[in-house]
């Protein structure tokens, strides 16, 4: 054995590796170093949120009905009793993933650890043995054989880390990798995609060391990892959020936002409200829960009046310069806006041509611009960002921690904001896609008209500090308008009545733009990021296509991942993001249906919770499609 001792970056980007042997130059270090990951990581300054545990399974003697048997035992995974068997000879191997877990080399793997096992602990998992005895019982008459207790070695989500670390180049984790060796095959696989040809064919970021950023420390690593260890193998629902490690990341206003009733969820390590009704608990489960009313109501409310919704959680970048228009019409695919005031949205196009991001730029002076983007996907991003210079005089800044901000939106949500500034909200002075700095209750905000609601909306970006007092102001004013504090399941309802698409649901770098509707944003006579690998696929037929559903079910919705099928069973698609429309009376899904398979007015059948549920394909959005809410423009009489 020839270990590693250090890892350093050149000035040109390749990496010298140093071991007691020599040194080896290298465009790429992969850290596959299992237990030893985030020592390995350390040597290039790297801290990577991983924690091993001990873990144990026994070998049973010979089974005289196993003996006999000609066939081999499944494999069985016991979701409640948190406990594996298989056969392994001619008896069983079973282990368990115990409540009591215990922690291993907290402070770090021992360079000389060589697999060796520990002592055996059975007692720990006696509880998980009874449930399993209780289900076999000759796992309980059978002798034992043998005992194993070793390390593995867990991230907050029991999921890899893996791809480049975006803050370096060349650079490649594999780590954290639990089931190892019925994973490192795919994952070897994709690590070459991604390192030879700069992105893998598959949307990994539900794998990508990028989900997790510094906030991710030693506390909450902990805290996520006893939690995975101890539910396994727990059937986890959509939207399921677990309490472990939390409170990890917070605004000011989370204490108010506690004592107007907000039951928050974990976006990107942020606490953020997903709805304001402490009394009706944040239950999990396939079928709508009690919450399901009370999102409804913040729904409704933020359509018929205003809502406040706090957007703090969205990642926000300031490009600032004489070379700022120029780098971000460098990065983007769109044009970026001409003049001061104006705004753009604009995709930023992956290395296959699909879709890394959607944004929305704004240019509040000559050589200032602000990026407003997906929070969870920061860290993601940079990766992007990093590939084009910038010029010497042109900054980049996150302003993610230092802004917050609230979208206030509804058909009231201007005369609202009258009661708090003096700035002419009207259409004529402030249009639908216009931004500028305001003052709001004598707070200077950067406020931009958009819209993810459907609504007449503001987007106001403040000083974090002075975060409290203005959403204290919004509140307040609201009360006149019956308006309230909304979350983000409402804001997820109304995006879908609307048809907008989400990052990481409806768009991904899986999906060409001409598949996901965002095709009319990229200006082919520029250049932009990865323009080489979007002329590929342009003028492919597109392979499925984002559309619009309406489906019949009574007591649950379409999530995101449900397959779609034709009358006559055949396969025609999936769900990407679903939701009930409170202000439409409708169960609706966005959905990526294959070309040519189906069309709008055409029936379709979703499987919700594995039954079929007729559904039919619309031509449009079903609130509001030519968007005269959100310009605040009287429909044309019909
Ligand atoms: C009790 C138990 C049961 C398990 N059961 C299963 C199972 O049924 N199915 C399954 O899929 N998985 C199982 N696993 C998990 C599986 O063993 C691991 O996931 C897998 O070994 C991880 O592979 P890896 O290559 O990532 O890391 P490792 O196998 O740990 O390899 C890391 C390598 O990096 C080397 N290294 C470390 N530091 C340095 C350095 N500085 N320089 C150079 N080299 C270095 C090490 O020597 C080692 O060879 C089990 C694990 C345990 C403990």
């Amino acid at each position: 054995f020839c270990p590693v001792t250090g890892t350093e970056q050149q000035p040109d980007g390749t990496w010298i590796v140093r071991t007691e042997k020599g040194d080896i130059a290298t465009q790429w270090v992969v850290n596959a170093a299992g237990l030893w990951g985030r020592e390995v990581a350390a040597l290039a300054g790297i801290r990577l949120p991983l924690q091993p545990t001990e873990h144990q399974y026994f070998v049973t003697e010979t089974i005289a009905e196993i003996a006999g048997m000609d066939r081999r035992l499944p494999s069985v995974a016991d979701r409640d009793g948190e406990y594996y068997l298989r056969q392994e000879g001619k008896g069983l191997l079973v282990g368990a993933y115990e409540r009591d877990l215990r922690f291993w080399a907290e402070e770090g793997t021992p360079q000389g650890f060589g697999h060796e096992l520990f002592a055996d602990d059975l007692e720990r998992i006696e509880e998980n043995m009874m449930r399993a005895i209780d289900r076999v019982p000759v796992v309980g008459t059978a002798g034992i054989k043998r005992v194993i207790n070793g390390p593995m070695i867990w991230s907050p989500d029991a999921s890899a880390l893996f791809g480049p670390v975006p803050e370096l180049t060349g650079y490649f984790c594999c780590s954290g990798i639990i089931p190892g060796f019925s994973q490192n095959g795919g994952l070897g696989k994709l690590a070459a995609e991604w390192m030879v040809e700069g992105e893998p064919t598959l949307d990994l970021f539900g794998w990508d060391l990028a989900r997790y950023g510094h906030w991710a420390g030693k506390a909450f690593t902990r805290a996520r990892v006893a939690d995975q260890y101890a539910h396994r193998f727990k059937i986890h629902f959509p939207g399921e959020e677990r309490d472990a490690g939390r409170p990890v990341r917070t605004r000011p206003v989370h204490a108010m936002q506690k004592d107007l009733g907000a039951v928050f969820g974990l976006n990107y390590g942020w606490e953020h409200p997903l709805y304001f009704d402490a009394d009706t608990p944040d239950t999990a489960g396939f079928t709508r829960q009690p919450w399901w009313d009370s999102v409804g109501r913040e729904a409704t409310q933020l359509r018929g009046a205003a809502g406040i919704i706090d957007i703090s959680n969205f990642a926000k970048y300031r490009v600032a310069g004489s070379g700022a228009e120029t780098w971000l019409n460098a990065i983007f695919a769109n044009n970026m806006p001409k003049s001061v005031g104006r705004s753009c949205l604009t995709p930023l196009i992956g290395k296959r041509g699909g879709i890394a991001g959607d944004f929305t730029v704004t240019r509040l002076a000559e050589d200032e611009f602000w990026v407003v983007g997906s929070g969870m996907a920061e860290r993601f991003h940079q990766r992007f960002f990093r590939a084009v210079p910038l010029a010497d005089d042109t900054t980049f800044e996150s302003l993610t921690e230092a802004v917050a901000g609230f979208n206030v939106a509804g058909p009231r949500s201007r005369d609202l904001l009258a009661r708090l500034t003096n700035a002419d909200l009207s259409n004529e002075a402030f249009a639908f896609m216009r931004s500028r700095r305001i003052t709001v209750a004598g707070i200077d905000v950067v406020a931009i008209r958009v819209s993810f609601t459907g609504e007449l909306g503001w987007e106001l970006h403040a000083a974090e500090a002075d975060q409290t007092a203005l959403y204290t102001a919004l509140l307040d004013a609201g009360k006149e308008f019956d308006a309230g504090p909304v979350g983000s399941r409402a804001l997820m309802s109304l995006r879908v009545e609307k048809g907008y698409g989400s990052w990481g649901r409806d768009y991904s770098p899986e999906y060409w733009p001409h598949e996901s509707g965002l095709a009319g944003l990229i200006k082919p006579e520029k250049d932009f990021l990865n323009k080489d690998a979007w002329l590929v696929i342009r003028d492919k037929p597109a392979r499925e296509i984002m559309s619009f559903l309406e489906i019949e079910t009574e007591d649950a919705d379409a999530l995101g991942g449900e397959p779609v099928f034709l009358p006559d069973g055949t396969p025609a698609g999936q769900v990407s993001s679903g939701a009930y429309g409170y202000t439409v009376g409708k169960s609706l899904a966005i959905a990526y249906l294959k070309a040519g398979v189906a069309g709008p007015g055409d029936r379709v059948s979703v499987a919700i919770l594995g039954r079929p549920h007729a559904a039919r394909v619309l031509d449009h959005p079903v609130f509001d499609p030519k968007g005269h809410r959100l310009r605040d423009r009287q429909p044309e009489p019909v």
